[in-house]
C-alpha cells in the first residue's frame, strides 16, 4: 500500500483546499462563524475521495464536515457574527462563545450521570450505564481525523474542559473493572481513540488480556477512522503493529468488535476503505456499523439499504440506526420520529435477512436505549410503540410502552404517554426523571 501523507484542514488553513475557491462567499463566512462554536475539521482523504465537489453545498459528506449557516439557529448566529466584528481580546472572545455553546445543550442525555465513583472518586473518563457495558474514554483519544458536523461528543473538542469526560489513569480503568463482574464488554470511545498511537492503545488494552479480565469478553473500539482516514489500517506508520493487536486480541480469546460509524454509502465504496475492512476482517476482528439518520445526509430509505447490503458484502454486520441526539446543530439535521421510523421501515423491508441485524431507529436518551417499533392505533388511540434496547435498569428492556402519536415530535422529551396516563412507566414523580428503580443495584452488583 501506498503511503498517504495526512493533512488536515481546520478554519485557520481551509482555504488551502484546491476546491475550496468552488464556494461563495457567503458559504466561506459560514465556516467562518459556525466553525467558531461547532467544531470544525476535515481531511485531504475526505475532501478528495469522498466529497463531489460538482454537488455543493447539498453534496452529503461536505454536509457532514463544512459547517453550514443554518447549523445554528440564527439569533445565535447572528451573535455570533458579531462578535467576530467586535476586536474582542482572546480570553473574552472565548468566554462568549462558551456561552454560546451552553445554549447549544452540550452534554445531551445526562451522560454526568452515568460517571462512576470509585473510593470517592469521580471517574472522569468512564461512562457506566448499561450493567454489562463499561465506556471509557482515553484522554489521547479525545479527537476525531475529521469532525462531522451533527456530532453529539462536540464539546469533547472545544477546550469546554469542565464539560470533557476523559482520562489517562489506566489503573483506575483496571481497579474498576476488576470489581465489576457483571461487565462483559468495554467498549473505547471518545473522539476517536483510533486517533491514539498504537503504543498508547496497546498500554490500555494489553493488561486486559490477562486473567484478571476473565470475566470481559469483547473489547469494542468505537471508530470513524474506517470512514474518515482507512490508511490508520494500511500504511501509516504504525499501522502494522495495530492490526497486530488486533491479532493478539483475537488470539488470547476475546472477542474484538471494531463499532464503525458510516453514515452514507460514499464512505464505503474507496479502495482504501475496501482494503481497510479486509485487513481487520483478516485478524478476526468483527465490524459492527452504526450511524444517526440526517437530514439532508442520509434522509432516504434507498441510501440506508444501499448501505446495508454494501456493508454486509463487506463481511460487516449492521447494528444501530440511531436519532440524532439533543445538541449542537440538531435543529439542521433533525426528523420527525415518525419519519425517522419510516425510512427506517422501508430501507429495511427492500433488504434481506442479512441486514437485518440492524435495529433502529433508536434514541440514546437518559433512562436508555429507546427504540421506536413504530405507529399504531389501539384502543381508538394514534400511539407510538416503543420499547427499551438498554435501559438504565435492566428490568425495562424489551417491554413495549406507548406514547401519544405527536406527528412532531422529534426526541423523548416531546413525547407524552398514551391513554391519558401521567406517567412512562419508568419515571416516578415530576421532580425531573426519577426511576421507579435506578441502576444504581444493578450497577453495585459486582
Ligand atoms: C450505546 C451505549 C452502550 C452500548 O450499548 P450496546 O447496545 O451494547 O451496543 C453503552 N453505554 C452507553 C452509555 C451507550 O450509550
Ligand atoms: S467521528 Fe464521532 S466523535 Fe468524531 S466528530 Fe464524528 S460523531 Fe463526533
Amino acid at each position: 500500500m501506498e503511503k498517504m501523507s495526512y493533512q488536515t484542514f481546520t478554519r485557520s488553513n481551509y482555504e488551502q483546499i484546491p476546491e475550496i475557491s468552488r464556494l461563495g462567499q457567503d458559504d466561506k463566512e459560514a465556516i467562518r462563524v459556525v466553525g467558531q462554536v461547532l467544531p470544525f475539521k476535515t481531511n485531504n482523504y475526505v475532501t478528495e475521495q469522498l466529497i463531489n465537489w460538482n454537488n455543493i453545498p447539498s453534496d452529503p459528506i461536505f454536509t457532514l464536515n463544512f459547517p453550514r449557516k443554518e447549523m445554528l439557529p440564527r439569533k445565535l448566529y447572528h451573535r455570533t457574527f458579531d462578535l467576530l466584528n467586535r476586536d474582542l481580546n482572546r480570553e473574552t472572545l472565548k468566554s462568549e462563545v462558551n456561552r454560546i455553546r451552553m445554549e447549544l445543550n452540550p452534554n445531551p442525555a445526562g451522560q454526568e450521570h452515568n460517571v462512576p465513583v470509585m473510593d470517592d472518586v469521580r471517574l472522569h473518563g468512564i461512562q457506566h450505564k448499561y450493567r454489562e457495558t463499561v465506556l471509557f474514554f482515553p484522554s489521547q483519544g479525545q479527537t476525531c481525523h475529521a469532525y462531522c458536523t451533527f456530532c453529539f461528543r462536540w464539546p469533547q473538542f472545544s477546550g469546554m474542559n469542565e464539560l470533557k469526560f476523559s482520562m489517562k489513569e489506566a489503573d483506575l480503568l483496571f481497579k474498576y473493572l476488576k470489581q465489576k463482574h457483571r461487565v462483559t464488554d468495554i467498549l473505547f470511545t471518545g473522539g476517536d481513540p483510533l486517533t491514539m498511537s498504537t503504543n498508547t492503545l496497546v498500554n490500555y488494552i494489553k493488561p486486559l488480556l490477562e486473567k484478571d479480565f476473565k470475566h470481559i469478553h469483547t473489547i469494542r473500539l468505537g471508530t470513524k477512522s474506517l470512514s474518515y482516514w482507512p490508511y490508520r489500517f494500511l500504511s501509516d506508520k504504525d499501522s502494522d503493529e495495530l492490526i497486530a493487536l488486533f491479532e493478539k486480541i483475537v488470539k488470547s480469546g476475546k472477542n474484538l468488535t471494531i463499532q464503525a460509524h458510516f453514515n452514507h454509502p460514499v464512505e464505503l465504496g474507496t479502495d482504501a476503505v475496501k482494503q481497510a475492512i479486509s485487513r481487520i476482517l483478516n485478524t478476526g476482528a468483527q465490524i459492527r456499523t452504526q450511524s444517526p439518520v440526517l437530514r439532508k445526509i442520509n434522509d432516504h430509505p434507498d441510501i440506508w439499504s444501499e448501505m446495508w447490503r454494501k456493508q454486509v458484502d463487506l463481511n460487516c454486520i449492521p447494528y444501530y440506526m440511531f436519532v440524532a441526539r439533543d445538541t449542537g446543530a440538531k435543529q439542521f439535521f433533525e426528523l420527525p420520529l415518525e419519519k425517522c421510523w419510516k425510512i427506517f421501515r422501508k430501507a429495511y423491508s427492500q433488504v434481506s435477512g442479512t441486514c437485518r441485524t440492524v435495529r433502529g431507529p433508536s434514541m440514546s436518551c437518559e433512562p436508555g436505549k429507546i427504540h421506536v417499533l413504530g405507529v399504531a392505533e389501539v384502543k381508538g388511540e394514534k400511539v407510538f410503540v416503543l420499547r427499551f434496547l438498554q435501559g438504565r435498569n435492566t428490568n425495562w428492556v424489551d417491554v413495549p410502552f406507548f406514547a401519544k402519536y405527536d406527528p412532531e415530535a422529534t426526541w423523548i422529551d416531546q413525547l407524552r404517554p398514551a391513554f391519558g396516563d401521567e406517567k412512562f412507566f419508568f419515571e416516578l414523580d415530576d421532580q425531573g426523571y426519577k426511576y421507579l428503580n435506578t441502576n444504581k443495584n444493578d450497577l453495585l452488583l459486582e
